[in-house]
């Protein structure tokens, strides 16, 4: 009998991307729904977010990147640790890797699992995946704020308490009110809450980037959106987010099972999200990492090969 597949592993077309200049010099590559990715050109330095999951696919990034600008790369920053936005970090061969404290250490945590469970889940995104030569691993990590000055402007890396992981920064730009959310915030994309703190994310986490007023918003995944859609995008990622958890603790509540949870959540999600990008791949997972936290589970649970397969299979048969 043959298995079914992850959602997303059997999603092989490939997407058109977008170079969008936001605000003189900056940037943003977004994908249809993979991963966005973006830079900031300086006066002698590019500042990259965001690295692709293999240097084969940063160099598709970068070569548009060298439609706009000769200046090496200074700062690479990661929003957060997963594989699919850091394991291309070498192609850029970047002054210094910044990230979050806690990214870090996550990295070292759980790295190596998250890079074999992203690779079997998302295949399409990993293209020269032979090209990696290892964990990505920041050189400089910060706590709560960082300001990195790139001659002309300055911008800021902020953590705003934990969300998509225990890691997550944005990049802000104060003056242009740009903000790179991450995977803190989906644009016309469904959330991935497998690695989340569901609870500080829908609460005071969103409300520390709704806080920020951005103007443009670039999330982790699908269009930037502009003015009144950054309120939208920020909306539809806390409904999502409150539906999964609140749905979920109604299931368990009353004494159903995880996979009941999957069933309700999906099916009452599936009207106003159903035809975002990732929404049937995330589902079980979210729906698993809601239950444990439910369970009182604070430190997420790694996801392994073994036990995307476990959950997947549970929750969807
Ligand atoms: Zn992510």
């Amino acid at each position: 009998m043959s298995r079914r597949p992850f959602a997303s592993s059997a999603d092989l077309a490939e997407k058109t991307a977008t170079l969008e200049e936001l605000a003189p010099g900056v940037y943003a590559y977004t994908a249809q729904g993979d991963p966005n990715v973006g830079c900031i050109v300086g006066t002698d330095a590019v500042l990259a977010i965001e690295a692709r999951a293999t240097p084969v696919m940063a160099q598709r990034w970068i070569d548009v990147i060298r439609s706009v600008t000769d200046l090496p790369f200074g700062d690479l920053v990661l929003t957060h640790y997963h594989a699919v936005r850091v394991l291309g970090a070498a192609a850029f061969g970047a002054r210094r890797i910044v990230a979050h404290r806690n990214t870090a250490a996550w990295i070292e945590e759980r790295g190596l699992q998250d890079w074999a469970s992203e690779a079997g889940r998302m295949p399409r995104l990993f293209e020269g995946a032979d090209t990696i030569p290892g964990l990505t691993r920041p050189t400089d990590t910060f706590d709560d704020l960082m300001a990195l000055d790139l001659g002309d402007r300055v911008v800021e890396l902020r953590y705003l308490g934990r969300g998509h992981t225990a890691g997550d920064i944005v990049v802000w730009l104060p003056d242009e009110r740009i903000c790179f959310g991450g995977d803190l915030v989906e644009a016309e994309a469904a959330p991935y809450m497998g690695d989340g703190h569901i609870g500080d994310w829908r609460g005071a986490t969103l409300e520390a980037v709704a806080a920020l007023g951005a103007r443009q918003l670039v999330g982790g995944r699908g269009p930037v959106v502009r003015d009144e859609a950054v309120a939208q995008a920020i909306d539809d990622t806390r409904a999502f987010l409150l539906a999964v958890f609140d749905g979920t603790r109604a299931v368990r509540d009353g004494g159903g099972t995880p996979a009941e949870a999957y069933r309700t959540t999906r099916a009452a999600l599936e009207p106003r999200y159903g035809s975002f990008p990732i929404f049937e791949h995330t589902m079980p997972f979210n729906v698993q990492r809601a239950w444990d936290e439910l369970d009182g589970i604070d430190h997420p649970r790694i996801w392994t090969v073994e036990r995307d397969r476990e959950v997947w299979d549970a929750l969807t048969g």
